[in-house]
């Protein structure tokens, strides 16, 4: 599969390699301008990963040391995957936004501080042993992760960077960027839009251990690049997108229609995140439990921001009421 993009001077080579579950494809990006090759995101850490990225490099006419430089859309497992084995080969930068530094350099205090923010998160939404369970994995999932550490040195990225401009875009997560180019109305637009999936705005404390509201954060980065003049965005999976305003309008509608749905959960009488989750989810509650935790807080949180519930605090957990005029 050769998908390669030219267009006044500069080639994007993209490195597509098969996901499972719904996400289709991790897909990462070699952009190569005026001599100089950039990585755009660092794909997952596979053997079939680095195998696809070897290949697109030869096919290409390159080789890992003609690299000069990484960027990253963000911090997550599948955008970092081949760093350490690529820095391992030829040192260079790694750029990344400043709240992206500690997580990839898994940070200790703040890892320990973020186990702590979701312990107390899942019992104050109502969780129960499910949330100790999910406590216990994130433990475990800290210290297998330790060797992930990324071993370059992170500059902390802001404005221009290869000729593209570095716009934040957080809630999917914190740290999250898209790049433009302007000149060629492309976007490179990482996890931030998915013409396949609705992206998560997962659930994260900032560095304080202080709850982001990541779904308002989220909706409005989505407003944000909808004034961005793209006519092709290049996304972190799935297909390509051509016609981002049009996916931006139907993401957040879905968003409208999901808060809809809690309210009339609220007004039926269920009350804690998680009788909310359970209800809505079903099977999924337990199989894919911190996602789904994450959407339902995320939509609480935006929910109580647009005045349309409050919360009470109970013997230690939040339970929330439908507010304002009724649906
Ligand atoms: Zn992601």
């Amino acid at each position: 599969m050769h998908l390669m993009m030219s267009k006044e001077g500069c080639t994007v080579y993209p490195i597509i390699v098969p996901a499972p579950y719904s996400l289709q494809s991790f897909n990462f990006y070699l952009i190569e301008e005026a001599g100089s090759l950039t990585l755009l995101d660092a794909g997952i850490d596979t053997e079939p990963c680095w195998e696809q990225f070897i290949q697109t490099l030869n096919q290409s006419g390159f080789s890992v040391h003609d690299l000069k430089q990484i960027i990253l859309t963000h911090n997550h497992q599948d955008h970092i995957g081949l760093i350490n084995r690529i820095t391992a080969v030829k040192e260079m930068p790694v750029y990344a936004h400043p709240e992206s530094i500690h997580r990839l350099k898994r940070d200790k205090a703040f890892f320990s501080l973020r186990v702590e923010f979701f312990r107390q998160l899942y019992r104050e939404m109502g969780c129960g042993e499910d949330g100790e369970r999910q406590v216990r994995k994130l433990e475990k999932a800290v210290r297998d992760n330790e060797k992930d550490k990324i071993q370059a040195d992170i500059i902390p990225l802001e404005g221009m960077i290869a000729g593209l401009q570095a716009i934040e875009t957080p809630g999917h997560s914190p740290d999250h960027l898209v790049f433009l180019d302007s000149k060629r109305k492309w976007l490179f637009s990482g996890d931030h839009l998915i013409s396949h999936i609705s992206s998560n705005a997962l659930v994260e404390p900032d560095r304080e251990g202080k709850r982001i509201l990541t779904l308002c954060q989220y909706v409005d980065s989505l407003r944000n690049c909808m004034a961005l003049d793209a006519d092709t965005l290049f996304p972190g999976h799935g297909a390509l997108i051509r016609n981002h305003q049009e996916l931006i309008v139907k993401r957040l509608s879905r968003i409208e229609e999901k808060s809809a749905k809690i309210r009339r959960m609220l007004e039926s009488g269920m009350t804690t995140a998680s009788q909310l989750a359970q209800s809505y989810y079903q099977d999924k509650y337990r199989s894919q439990f911190a996602l789904v935790m994450s959407e339902i807080i995320g939509l609480l949180d935006y929910m109580e921001v647009q005045n349309t519930v409050q919360k009470e605090r109970k013997q230690g957990v939040w339970h929330y009421y439908a507010a304002g005029p009724t649906s």
